[in-house]
C-alpha cells in the first residue's frame, strides 16, 4: 500500500442492492484514516477489507442524504460496544449532531469514548482540518440540500537529505532541518555550500477532491485545479439529464468535465443511479471527454501516486 489511497466502500446512490453500497470511502495518508461518507452497511465494508475501527478518528459527512449518513449510529454505536477509548471527530452539516444525540438520548447509550462535532460551513470553502503534513478543505458543492466535499491536499514535502553528499562536505547534524527546507549550508561567510549539492528534490505533493453530491458546477475549478485525483458524482447518464438537472446530480459527461477543465490527472465517477445494469456505459460516455477515468467499486483501492 502507497502513503496514499482511497478503498471505495460504496458506490451507489439512493439504495443498498445486493452488489452495491450506499457512499463511503476510506482515505489512508501515512497510515491515517479518514472515512468519508458513511452510508447503510459501511461497518460492515469496513470489516470486510480489515480495517480496524480504533484507527479512524476522523470521519467527513457531506449532506444529510440518507444514503451519505445512515451507516453513522451504527458505526458510533458498535465502536463504543466495542469498548473504544480514543476521541473521535465528526465533520458535517448543520443538524448531524442532534441527530445523532437524539439517539443516544433515546437508546440511552451515550458513547464510552469522546465524540467531538464540527459543523461545517456551506457559505464557503474553509480548512476544517490540518497537521503538519496535510490539510483537508471544504468544497462547496450544489446540492438539494447543503452539501460539501472534501479536498485532501498533502503540504510540500521536505528536500531529500543526500547522505554521501552530507559525509563529503562533513555537513553536522544540526544543520539537516535548514537544508531539509531548502537553505544553503553557511559554514562561515565565504565558506556557502549550495542546498542543491547536499540534498535532491522533495517527492511530489499529491491531492484528493471528493465531490458528491453536486449538479454540474464549474465554480468548483479554481479550488481542484490540477488535483492528483477527482472523485465526482456520475449519477446519471446524459440521456437522463433531464432527471440530473432536477435532482441536482451530475451525468458521466459532466463529470468528466469538471475532471478537464481542472486539469485533474485522474477522475473516478460514482454514486450511480440503479437504473444502469451496465456502468461500462457510464465509464465510455466519460471517456469521451476525459480518457484516464475509472469506475468507483466496492473493494477498489486506488492509490493515488501510481495513477
Ligand atoms: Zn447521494
Ligand atoms: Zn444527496
Amino acid at each position: 500500500m502507497s502513503n496514499f489511497n482511497v478503498l471505495i466502500l460504496g458506490s451507489a446512490s439512493a439504495t443498498p442492492t445486493l452488489h452495491r453500497n450506499p457512499t463511503s470511502q476510506l482515505v489512508t495518508i501515512n497510515q491515517q484514516l479518514y472515512l468519508i461518507d458513511c452510508g447503510e452497511g459501511t461497518q460492515l465494508q469496513l470489516r470486510k477489507h480489515n480495517v480496524n475501527f480504533n484507527r479512524i478518528h476522523h470521519i467527513f459527512i457531506s449532506h444529510l442524504h440518507g444514503d451519505h449518513y445512515l451507516g453513522l449510529i451504527g458505526l458510533l454505536q458498535t465502536m463504543h460496544l466495542l469498548g473504544r477509548e480514543n476521541e473521535l471527530t465528526v465533520f458535517g452539516p448543520k443538524n448531524l449532531k442532534e441527530i445523532i444525540e437524539v439517539h443516544f438520548k433515546y437508546s440511552k447509550s451515550y458513547p464510552s469514548y469522546s465524540l467531538n462535532f464540527v459543523e461545517l460551513s456551506t457559505e464557503s470553502p474553509s480548512i476544517i482540518y490540518e497537521t503538519d503534513k496535510l490539510t483537508v478543505e471544504t468544497i462547496i458543492l450544489t446540492h438539494r440540500l447543503p452539501c460539501t466535499g472534501f479536498l485532501f491536499k498533502e503540504k510540500a514535502k521536505p528536500r531529500r537529505i543526500n547522505p554521501q553528499a552530507i559525509a563529503q562536505y562533513n555537513i553536522p547534524i544540526h544543520a539537516l532541518n535548514k537544508l531539509k527546507l531548502g537553505l544553503d549550508f553557511i559554514r562561515s561567510e565565504h565558506d556557502i555550500i549550495k542546498n542543491k549539492l547536499l540534498t535532491d528534490d522533495s517527492l511530489p505533493s499529491y491531492s484528493y477532491a471528493y465531490c458528491s453530491d453536486t449538479a454540474y458546477n464549474e465554480a468548483i475549478l479554481s479550488q481542484i485545479d490540477r488535483v492528483s485525483l477527482l472523485y465526482h458524482e456520475a449519477t446519471f447518464m446524459e440521456i437522463d439529464k433531464d432527471r440530473a438537472i432536477k435532482t441536482k446530480h451530475s451525468t458521466a459527461k459532466e463529470a468528466a468535465t469538471i475532471a478537464l477543465k481542472s486539469k485533474a490527472n485522474y477522475l473516478i465517477i460514482g454514486h450511480f443511479s440503479n437504473r444502469y445494469k451496465h456502468l461500462d456505459e457510464l465509464l465510455n460516455e466519460a471517456k469521451t471527454v476525459f480518457k484516464k477515468t475509472e469506475l468507483a467499486s466496492e473493494g477498489i483501492c486506488f492509490e493515488v501516486a501510481k495513477m
